[in-house]
């Protein structure tokens, strides 16, 4: 057993979110003397910079990098985040809430949402699900609470996320990855060099005709893929006749009142707008397929759909929703934009990242690199984005709408088998299974599958045990206390400023 082998140089191609957000992680563990991590990207080329909305695993990822929850909220702008509040979703005029966190509890290890389902179906008196949720019960009436306030505490139940601005992140980011040790670059790359006999990427050039060796390249270049797809052709796979949005126009509004700490995410007849609330701003975008309308009409119905004043021009972005065929190929691992992209619906771009990294400290190759260990990476990434999108696609099949060509496409599409059993197993017997290390929970799909009326045609049998008077009993005593929890927690803004983060 030896050392000999350590892979020494750590090249990042590219400086938005997940160049800065590897280049953070890398220098905290790998910046010792015996590796350098160098980060190379182009002020003149610039970066996405409108991935504003996190589901709960960022927390862990600030956590390991050490970083205090206040300090990031006040450099980054940053919100809480308790779920997404979805309309007009299910028909025109719907409203729910899909929340971070439980539903209720589980009774003798029986999942609480059959309960509910047995107790809208005996007495019809159950109410709606979201206020078994205690997230959702304190995102609808702006208030927020922190986890671990004493182990009886129902505010136990919140789990959250954050809205931030992300180049003000990304720039946070490289304070912290370049005080850790971390090399930047600044210039364009012009070219690549590749190991005539491995295929490898040996070096890059950047336009002032400097060569930047490496032994591990992380392609982080956004969705043109400098080295994933330009140097190494690794090929796409397209899911856009799922997914059929391959435009965004994108406005930030000032804000008006105090931030939600939750996002809206709003439909439309082609597409769904976002509305995201920062301390500072409101992040807008206008998602679309443009196959189904054009920019013109995306943009005008974007600027009638907002409150307050635009602070700049709106921003068109263009994209096409698929993978990497391989995330990982020959020594370049593809983080980011330039590994593939899935419409921001449910925020998930930044937890790819996320998810990206730390595999690849699970996984980090000495040399030459495993095709095992790369293999597994590349298994495992496959996974998890078809997961997401999935859950994604979800949303737009369990619709009943049919006002526009794109509904009426949407709604009636063939879906990836993966989902389309996982929607008969809800419709027989409202049952979730997950698989593997799946993303999203139990209560996701739930919140999703109920909020867009896909009701089951019965609930799971072993209910039927539980006796009905205290199962009710209990019931409605969870749905008091919850309403009761939330009116006692602080307001949203008031709390950011209690903890110091507010900017
Ligand atoms: P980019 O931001 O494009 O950065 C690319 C970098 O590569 C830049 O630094 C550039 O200078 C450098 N570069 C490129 N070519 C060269 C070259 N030749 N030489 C040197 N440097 C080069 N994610 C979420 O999690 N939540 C959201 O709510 C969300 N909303 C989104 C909305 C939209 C419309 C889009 C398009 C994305 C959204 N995302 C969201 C995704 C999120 O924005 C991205 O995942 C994130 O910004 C990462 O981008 P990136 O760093 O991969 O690429």
């Amino acid at each position: 057993m030896g050392n000999a082998n350590r892979l020494k140089r750590v090249v990042i191609v590219g400086g938005g979110t997940a160049g800065w957000m590897a280049a953070a992680a890398l220098s905290r563990f790998f910046a010792d003397g015996q590796r350098t991590i160098t980060l190379i990207e182009s002020d003149a080329i610039g970066t996405v910079g409108v991935g504003e909305a996190t589901i709960p695993p960022i927390c862990n990822f600030n956590a390991m990098l050490d970083i205090k929850e206040s300090d990031f909220l006040r450099e980054t702008r940053g919100t809480f985040k308790l779920g997404i509040e979805f309309v007009n979703w299910g028909r025109v005029g719907d409203r729910y809430f899909h929340p971070f966190g439980e539903y209720g509890q589980d009774f003798h290890g029986i999942q609480f949402h059959h309960l509910y389902l047995r107790e809208c179906a005996r007495s019809g008196q159950a109410g709606g699900i979201s206020e078994y949720s205690m997230s959702t019960m304190a995102a609808c009436s702006a208030r927020f609470g922190r986890p671990a306030q004493g182990a009886q505490s129902l505010v136990n139940q919140i789990a959250y996320a954050y809205h931030f601005d992300a180049s003000l992140y990304a720039g946070f980011l490289r304070r912290l990855a370049e005080r850790q040790g971390t090399q930047r670059r600044e210039g364009r790359i012009t070219d690549v060099q590749r190991n005539s006999e491995t295929g490898d990427v040996m070096s890059v050039k950047l336009e002032n005709g400097e060569k930047i060796a490496g032994d591990l390249f992380i392609d982080c270049s956004g969705f043109r893929g400098l080295l994933i797809e330009e140097a190494l052709q690794t090929g796409y796979e397209d899911w856009s006749h799922w997914l059929p949005m391959d435009r965004a126009i994108a406005v930030p509004t000032a804000n008006q009142g105090s931030p939600d700490p939750f996002t809206r995410s709003t439909a439309h007849s082609a597409g769904w707008q976002w509305r995201i609330p920062l301390q500072h701003r409101t992040g807008n975008g206008h998602v679309f397929s443009s196959a189904y309308m054009d920019e013109d009409e995306a943009r005008s119905i974007l600027l009638d759909n907002f409150e307050g004043e635009p602070l700049a021009e709106p921003r068109t972005l263009q994209f096409k929703t698929g993978m990497r065929r391989k995330a990982w190929n020959h020594n370049v691992v593809s983080l980011g934009l330039s590994g593939g992209f899935i419409e921001p619906l449910e925020s998930t771009s930044i937890h790819l990242i996320q998810n990206g990294i730390q595999r690849l400290f699970a996984l980090f190759p000495d040399n030459p690199i495993s095709p095992l260990e790369r293999d597994e990476y590349n298994r495992g990434m496959a996974e998890l984005f078809e997961d997401v999108r999935d859950f994604i696609i979800l949303h737009y099949k369990a619709t009943q709408r049919g006002d526009s060509e794109f509904w009426r496409y949407v709604r009636d599409m063939d879906v990836p088998d993966s989902l389309a059993r996982k929607m008969e197993l809800w419709r027989l017997h409202g049952r979730v299974f997950r698989e593997n290390a799946e993303l999203f929970t139990t209560p996701s799909w739930v919140a999703v599958m109920l909020g867009q009326n896909i009701e089951p045609s019965s609930y799971d049998p072993i209910a039927d045990t539980l006796d009905e008077s205290k199962v009710a009993a209990a019931m409605e005593q969870m749905r008091r206390a919850y309403a009761e929890t939330a009116k006692k927690l602080p307001g949203h803004e008031a709390f950011i400023r209690q903890s110091g983060g507010w900017h």
